[in-house]
């Protein structure tokens, strides 16, 4: 059975160009990097090449960046770290809409003092700058927000946010973890402090990720230990997650244009076709500001869970809620914050397309799409009910 690959926003695969990238460094070029010997001298230069290539990237510094393990490191990182080392204020101002990365970090510093403001969002999943605006009290030290939501794609002002940020003298971090090299992501127009990415998400592989700095901004480590990453992440470097997560933004650099418009072709040709042939579905998430490889639906009267059981058995997978919650019952915080009842937030997919899926994938899904929905339909007390309103109207 041929598979299909639809949850990209969970993770991706490692891409050929960035596994031949890394070989090396698990076989000939093994050194540590902090050694003063060529072996380390080699791994020191995968490394600062590396730093220079995400930098140049994003419009940094090759010294603003932090190698980590992922996203979820980077965002504890600069939230944990900016508020442990702030001399005064303990307001963190976030989104009811982050990842649970964030979120629950938040939540850890609460118990820890700290107070948090989370903002609501509309309809499209986006927060107001006007709120943000009226949330800043003369303690707030940071502000968090992501750039683009994993579960819709949805994408935040942060150039707004940024400069809100800046005129108030506060720090602004951005998850970029979902946008990055899916929308043009810069420090300078974002007006970011600090910015999280993670490899797995852009071909690279898990466990290596990074975090943007702007040069000046106080905070203490997360990690403890030697003198690495500027005494800002203890632990030796993962010398060939870093290589490739570097090639992995090569690559984006190269082929990223035209990888995302044939990402978003097809991307809409499956929202059109889906419409077409299903009735009681709704898009979740902006139209337009909007990833190009996110599509996020809500099929009425069914459940995600069966629909993504369904679809498995055809060999295509696709996601419901965040990968994290997956397993419970619960809905996505994510779509119940943007004013979805609990029924429909159950009953909504998330398609996330990558740079392999073709035109035929897609018009398989659509083809199969129509009798999983119609044969779980006909199973739900809510759309025998629903029909038979209809009858009387
Ligand atoms: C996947 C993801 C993370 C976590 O990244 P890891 O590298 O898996 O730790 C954080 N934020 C967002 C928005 C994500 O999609």
């Amino acid at each position: 059975m041929k598979k299909i690959y639809l949850d990209h926003n969970a993770t991706t695969p490692v891409h050929p160009e960035v596994l031949d990238a890394m070989m090396p460094f698990y076989k000939d070029i093994f050194g540590n990097a902090s050694s003063i010997h060529g072996f380390g001298r080699e791994a020191r230069r995968a490394v600062e090449g590396a730093r220079e290539t995400v930098a140049a990237f994003i419009g940094s510094d090759p010294d603003e960046i932090i190698f980590t393990s992922g996203g979820t490191e980077s965002d504890n990182t600069a939230i944990r770290g900016v508020m442990e080392s702030a001399p005064r204020g303990n307001h963190i101002i976030t989104s009811v809409i982050e990842h649970h990365a964030v979120l629950k970090t938040c939540g850890y510093l609460e118990k820890k003092g700290c107070k948090v403001t989370y903002l609501p969002v509309d309809e499209f999943g986006i927060i107001s700058v006007d709120e943000l605006k009226k949330a800043i009290t003369d303690e707030t030290v940071l502000i968090t927000i992501m750039h683009a939501n994993n579960e819709t794609g949805a994408v935040q002002p942060v150039e707004d946010i940024g400069n809100v940020a800046r005129e108030h003298g506060i720090l602004f971090h951005s998850d970029a973890v979902q946008s990055f090299t899916k929308l043009p992501v810069n420090v300078d127009k974002m007006n970011a402090d600090m910015l999280s990415f993670s490899g797995h998400k852009i071909y690279a592989p898990k466990g290596a990720g990074a975090l943007y700095i702007r040069k000046g901004t106080k905070m203490s480590p997360l990690l403890i230990g030697g003198h690495h990453e500027k005494n800002r992440r203890a632990g030796t470097e993962n010398v060939a997650g870093i290589a490739g997560f570097a090639k992995a933004v090569e690559i984006a650099r190269r082929d990223g244009v035209e990888t995302n418009k044939r990402i978003a072709e097809l991307r809409d040709r499956l929202w059109t076709g889906l419409k077409d042939k299903i009735k009681d579905i709704k898009l979740n998430g902006h139209p337009e500001k909007r990833t190009p490889n996110t599509l996020n639906v809500s099929f009425k009267f069914v459940e995600g869970e069966s629909i993504i059981l369904n679809l498995d058995m055809e060999g295509v997978a696709v996601s419901s809620g965040s990968a994290c919650t997956s397993g419970s019952l619960s809905a996505s915080h994510v779509l119940l914050a943007m004013g979805l009842d609990h029924a429909t937030a159950q009953g909504s997919i998330r398609f996330s397309l990558g740079k392999d899926n073709t035109a035929g994938d897609i018009d398989f899904v659509i083809g199969i799409f129509p009798g999983i929905i119609n044969k779980l339909r006909a199973m739900s007390p809510l759309y025998v009910q629903h029909n038979g309103d209809d009858d009387e109207n």
